[in-house]
């Protein structure tokens, strides 16, 4: 058989562009996966108990982009879903991203100060970055930045990227900011849902069409060679003139020749329960104690009602290709001298004419799932539509 279009990678990247492809441009696909299910990261199950699980971590779909969902909808029903987050701080739990609650509860001594201070100098509702309070010549807000820096996010992130904390300063801009306000939503975007029947479900209704070839349990190494001098694609040892789509790791693609880029792991560990309930809230996190990073439990994702529970625990851990049970990226150790050996891949990238390299492990960043829809929607309209894979 063959295919116009060859796609590396079923997560939500190569998944959309399998759709768009075969539905809008009538392309023939191939699309390609070395794991035993589609949806890469985004991909669930339902357990024995049947609560749907999410087998790589909690994945909420949140976002101010009507395109995105309007898209999305024409393959799943929704459920709405506000997600909330709490963090374990001396004690407490204290919602995050931080807000008027949170200060009351996290540091009552000085809360009435802190919270005149932040109503003075900022309008309700405004998001005040961390570092901004932490730079601020007003020592109530200083005494709040400080604080959320280095009992909160330090900690977390420490936990999460197993970094010192010498090493995070360049985190400080992606730290939530501070809410003034009363809302305890971790997001605040005009449309957060999970698809009513889950990801999977709306996964297999974006790959219906016959025009799709699904190839799972296959690394694309095993069926495809790339001749870098001449710049040239073999799929099963002939030549392929059609495209290749690219959503794998970019330092894996080229060999490694710059260096390995950093990434995170995870392990993640279910416990069934038989209780209704385990803890008040889907997510909370723990940043002063455990090994684990946070606690996640499904059913307030998924709204179902069931005498069980699961819970999950997350443990961050190295990224070792050589563990199995370490061997998935999950977190680009987003730094800026990995950053700069990511140009290197990127810029190298930029002479393959027929590979278009897409995705959170091609572009070596943490992308949200709309984000990565909305750039594989861009892909197809501005790029694709021209490219004759019949030459
Ligand atoms: C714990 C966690 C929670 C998250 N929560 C959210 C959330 O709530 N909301 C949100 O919007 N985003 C969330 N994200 C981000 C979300 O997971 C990503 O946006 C999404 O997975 C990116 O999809 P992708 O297709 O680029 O990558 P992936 O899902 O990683 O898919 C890449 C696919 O390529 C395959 N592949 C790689 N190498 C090869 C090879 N050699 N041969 C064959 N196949 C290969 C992999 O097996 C994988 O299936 C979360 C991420 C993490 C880690």
């Amino acid at each position: 058989m063959s295919f116009d279009y060859i796609i590396i990678g079923a997560g939500i990247a190569g998944i959309t562009c399998a759709e768009e492809i075969a539905n809008v441009l009538n392309k023939k696909v191939l699309l390609i996966d070395k794991r035993d299910h589609i949806g890469g990261n985004c991909y669930d199950y339902t357990n024995e108990e049947g609560t749907i699980i999410h087998k790589y971590g909690p994945h909420i779909i949140h976002t101010n982009s009507n395109r995105v969902y309007n898209y999305l909808s024409l393959f799943t029903l929704w459920n709405i879903y506000n997600h909330k987050v709490l963090y374990k701080v001396n004690d407490s739990l204290i919602p995050v991203p931080f807000n008027l609650i949170s200060i009351d509860k996290c540091i009552p001594l000085h809360s009435n100060h802190i919270k005149d201070a932040l109503l003075e100098e900022y309008e309700v509702n405004s998001k005040v970055p961390i570092k901004e309070l932490r730079n601020s010549s007003n020592k109530y807000l200083k005494l709040l930045g400080d604080f959320i820096y280095d009992k909160i996010f330090l900690k977390d992130y420490e936990k999460l990227y197993g970094l010192k904390s010498e090493e995070l300063d360049e985190f400080v801009d992606k730290m939530l900011p501070v809410e003034v306000s009363y809302d305890c939503r971790y997001y605040d975007d005009i449309h957060q849902v999970i698809p009513s029947h889950g990801y999977t479900n709306m996964f297999q209704n974006m790959l219906s069409n016959h025009d799709i070839t699904i190839m799972l349990e296959k690394d694309y190494h095993e069926i495809i060679d790339i001749d870098y001098e001449n710049k040239k694609i073999y799929y099963e040892g002939k030549e392929f003139r059609g495209h290749l789509i690219f959503t794998g790791m970019i330092d894996e693609f080229f060999n490694y020749r710059f260096g390995r880029l950093p990434y995170r792991s995870l392990i993640l560990l279910n416990e069934d329960l038989d209780d209704v309930l385990f803890q008040d809230n889907a997510t909370i996190y723990y940043p002063e104690e455990y090994h684990f990073r946070r606690i996640t439990e499904f059913k307030y994702l998924t709204g179902q009602q069931t005498f069980y529970t699961t819970i999950q625990f997350e443990f961050p851990t190295e990224y070792d290709i050589n563990n199995d049970e370490q061997n998935i990226p999950y977190y680009p150790v987003d730094l800026e001298k990995n950053r700069k050996i990511y140009e290197k891949y990127h810029e190298l990238s930029q002479e393959y004419e027929n590979i278009t390299f897409i995705g959170r492990l091609a572009e070596y960043k943490y992308l949200r799932m709309d984000e990565v829809v909305e750039k594989v929607l861009d892909l197809v309209g501005e790029k694709f539509i021209g490219i004759d894979t019949e030459k």
